[in-house]
């Protein structure tokens, strides 16, 4: 489909972004995205020999900037424990087209060094996973023991690299971790880093989700209000995923990601790609569709108009909107919740 935008799909969205999953592997096991009892010693990860390289990740953003694409993100898994990202970074910087060039990290492996070499490669923005300030809760939530500093220490590491402002995301789960809302809020008004909450999703069918753990904006608004007022702002532009609140002290802005209470699919312009060379046209997505055949057939001059030509096809056939449909009233069948869906740490967040 062809609008004066160029491509759509058939509810009219255009693409503009591309997630680019480069693992599936995480040193931490949070407990909604990568459970320890599923994701074990016994679980299979990507053998290497299955991971796009950096050459194949490359030809398809080229394929997508050609398409519409601007955005691109880097995520996981955690991005980074894979190794040269840097590489990467400064093979998408050189694609034409590509405007934004971002990652997000649970920054447990964000040393100084590696935030200045990632800014050196070129790329523009970070945004960090931080679910609580209590080492308690944050244990409790990455499962594997890593310590809140740690995650305070990257941050000021992308910030002293010049990645400012970082953003901040915080999963809330209620039962889990809904008490640090106020904490978080305090600390990063103070720090001038933006904050936002993301509504606890049911991405995949690992973690146990149930709409009773879902503590939605309006609740999470209300309690920082109730300490630390705050307004509606408007959106910096059409299809912005997070809604922005500002302080009224003038002591900066938080995002609330409403994907369960008030879904924005009619503005999603957003493909993944898995770390294998899939690509997903909804992050709630059962399969993808696999691009290694093209990619990795022999590269000949039609090469990558093929790539973007099963692209283009890829997604005027989308339709995607999960999100907006996936609470069926009673006696409509089994909640869409139920159906397979591919692993958050498959195609990132
Ligand atoms: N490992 C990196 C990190 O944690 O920042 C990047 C990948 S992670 C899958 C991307 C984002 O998805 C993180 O901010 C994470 O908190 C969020 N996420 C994971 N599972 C989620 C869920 N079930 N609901 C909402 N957000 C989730
Ligand atoms: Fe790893 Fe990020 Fe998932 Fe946590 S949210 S388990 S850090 S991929
Ligand atoms: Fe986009 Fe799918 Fe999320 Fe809707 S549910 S906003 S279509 S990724």
């Amino acid at each position: 489909m062809q609008n004066a935008d160029g491509l759509t799909d058939r509810l009219d969205r255009p693409l503009r972004d591309l997630r680019v999953s480069v693992t599936d592997r995480c040193n931490f096991r949070c407990v909604y995205c990568m459970p320890k009892e599923v994701f074990d010693k016994n679980y299979r990860f990507l053998p290497k020999a299955e991971l796009l390289s950096y050459e194949e990740i490359l030809r398809v953003v080229q394929a997508a900037a050609s398409l519409g694409v601007q955005k691109i993100r880097l995520t996981g898994g955690e991005p980074l424990v894979r190794r040269d990202l840097e590489v990467l970074v400064s093979g998408i910087r050189n694609v034409t087209g590509i405007t934004d060039l971002s990652m997000t990290t649970n920054a447990s492996l964000l040393t100084p060094s590696r935030a200045a070499s990632l800014r050196d490669a070129g790329l523009q923005r970070v945004t960090v996973s931080l679910d609580a300030m209590d080492d308690e809760t944050f244990k409790r939530v990455n499962d594997v023991g890593v310590p809140v500093q740690r995650v305070l220490d990257g941050i000021d590491a992308a910030s002293a690299a010049g990645f400012e402002p970082v953003k901040v995301n915080m999963v809330v789960k209620k039962g889990l971790n809904e008490h640090s809302i106020l904490p978080m809020a305090r600390f990063f008004h103070r720090t001038r880093q933006i904050l936002r909450f993301i509504e606890f999703m049911d991405v995949g069918n690992s973690n146990a989700w149930d709409l009773a753990h879902v503590t939605n904006s309006s609740e999470i608004a209300a309690v920082i209000n109730a300490e630390l007022p705050i307004q509606p702002a408007r959106a910096n532009y059409r299809g912005e995923v997070a809604k922005r609140w500002e302080y009224l002290d003038g002591g900066g802005e938080i995002g609330i990601i409403s994907s369960v209470s008030d879904p924005f699919c009619g503005d999603c312009s957003r493909a993944r790609l898995s770390a294998t060379g899939s690509i997903y046209t909804c992050l709630f997505a059962t399969h993808g569709y696999d691009l290694r055949p093209a990619l990795r057939s022999s590269l000949d001059s039609s090469e990558h108009s093929n790539l973007t030509e099963q692209l283009a096809r890829l997604w005027s056939r989308r339709a995607d909107r999960y999100s907006e449909t996936r609470r069926v009233s009673p006696g409509e069948g089994q909640p869409l919740t139920f159906r397979p869906k591919v692993e958050m740490s498959f195609i990132g967040g």
